[in-house]
């Protein structure tokens, strides 16, 4: 599969960074799963715990390459929502901190953030401005209320929040989420849709040097492409966004987009679209292993983490009784791919097109609300800031969260047709 992005090894600038963040989270992880499952209470919600890790070790925290500080925040609520979005705890910790392995995207948007991917490519990590951090603790029970009702959500599946902190460094806030993009199919084209046509054209001409750039709503509408579904699924779709976004807007959140990869069956996985750039990268002791052309397609490791996650609940079932649906009571299949349980990543991790028949299309669609951590409050700081320099308020996109939520639905309703519906209409508006 593509890999994107560059290795993150000893010699990279976030070396440090990375490797405190998976060993907090390997540690916190772990130390909340060991405990017997219980039930959420509002604390869980405003939890944080801090600890400190350095190259001795205490009675708290095993020791570490270097001095830092973790915190872990509401770590009840993310196990929870772990076991909704069916993730398998031990899965969840070999692929986090399986050999150290990330790839850094770099930053990829405007806002400063990070994006790092776990070897597996099943998961990302984000690096998040305080605000959206303080944000996110702040709706924290209404996500999870809105999970808990709603398991097939398109939002993003926040799977853990944390903090690290080297002496004398700054705060870096992070969350793990889920990786749209699958590990074993190219994406050939990429999507980020709000709904605006303000500034939402990626150039054209720089598609030539970049072929994997992330497109936008003008790039999108110039093309006449649809999300192709047929009646069932749309209807599904639709519903679905539309009660996602309801609670956007009520939580006064703007600025998401829809994140649309199209994968095209008919091309398949194509070769030379494959990016050498995915190392390995592990800390001191370990043999390294070489990077060639295998490596690529051991991306995903499945066989590999399969093998481990199987030793580690072995290793956790010998420690402590850990409930049932932690451990034994899931199918194999459930546990190899748990995306299989959700209707919107069912189709090989996504959701493939359909016709107006219902029979299958040509393309799978990996899609989702992506970047919702922005509080209505902060667009208006910036827009204020903007105002003096721009001038012309009609360039400004940003509007309350009610118009942003209504006109981002409309615009994904709106392009959400069969191939069949499509050419049903070009014929008519050729007609009139
Ligand atoms: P900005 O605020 O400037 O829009 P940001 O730093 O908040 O940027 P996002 O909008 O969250 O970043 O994401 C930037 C890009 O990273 C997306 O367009 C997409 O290509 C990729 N990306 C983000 N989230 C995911 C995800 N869950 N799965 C796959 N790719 C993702
Ligand atoms: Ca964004
Ligand atoms: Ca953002």
């Amino acid at each position: 599969r593509v890999v994107v992005g560059t290795k993150v090894d000893q010699n990279h600038v976030n070396w440090v960074t990375a490797y405190n963040m998976l060993t907090g989270i390997r540690f916190t992880v772990s130390r909340t799963n060991a405990k017997m499952d219980r039930e959420l209470t509002d604390a869980d919600f405003d939890a944080k715990h801090k600890f400190s890790f350095d190259i001795t070790g205490n009675e708290l925290t095993p020791s570490a390459k270097y001095d830092f500080k973790f915190k872990d925040y509401a770590p009840w609520v993310f196990r929870h929502l772990r076991s909704t979005f069916r993730l398998d705890p031990a899965d969840y910790l070999v692929s986090l901190t399986s050999k150290y392995i990330l790839s850094e995207l770099g930053s990829p948007g405007k806002s400063g953030s990070f994006f790092y991917f776990s070897r597996d490519y099943k998961y990302i990590i984000k690096t998040i401005h305080h605000a959206e951090h303080k944000f996110l603790r702040k709706i924290l029970k209404d996500y999870y209320n809105h999970v808990q009702e709603n398991p097939n959500t398109l939002l993003s599946q926040f799977y853990g929040l944390h903090r690290v902190k080297i002496p004398y460094g700054r705060k870096i806030h992070f969350v793990v989420m889920n990786n749209l993009f699958p590990p074993h199919r190219d994406i050939h084209r990429t999507f980020d849709l709000k709904g605006s046509t303000i500034g939402r054209d990626f150039k054209e001409d720089e598609l030539e040097k970049n072929p994997r750039a992330t497109l936008k709503d003008l790039n999108w509408l110039r093309r006449n492409l649809h999300l192709e579904f047929g009646p069932t699924k749309k209807n599904a779709f639709i519903e679905q966004m539309q009660k996602d976004v309801k609670l956007l807007q009520k939580l006064k959140i703007m600025d998401y987009s829809l994140l649309v990869g199209i994968h095209d069956l008919e091309r398949g996985n194509e070769e030379n679209l494959r990016d050498k750039t995915l190392q390995v990268f592990q800390p001191g002791g370990e043999e390294a292993e070489e990077p060639g052309p295998n490596m690529l397609m051991r991306t995903p490791s499945k066989l590999e983490n399969a093998r481990k996650a199987k030793e580690l609940r072995q290793k956790i079932k010998t420690q402590k009784p850990i409930p049932m649906d932690q451990t034994t009571s899931k199918m194999p299949d459930e546990l190899q791919d748990p995306k299989k349980n959700f209707y919107f990543y069912a189709d090989d991790g996504g959701f493939r097109a359909t016709h107006e028949d219902e029979s299958a299309g040509e393309e799978i669609y990996y899609l989702g609300i992506i970047d919702c951590l922005t509080h209505y409050s902060l667009i208006k700081r910036a827009e204020h800031f903007f105002k003096g320099m721009m001038n012309t308020e009609s360039q400004i996109s940003a509007i309350p969260p009610e118009r942003y939520g209504d006109r981002f639905v409309r615009f994904i309703s709106g392009v959400t047709k069969t191939r069949e519906a499509a050419e049903r209409e070009k014929a008519e508006e050729a007609e009139n």
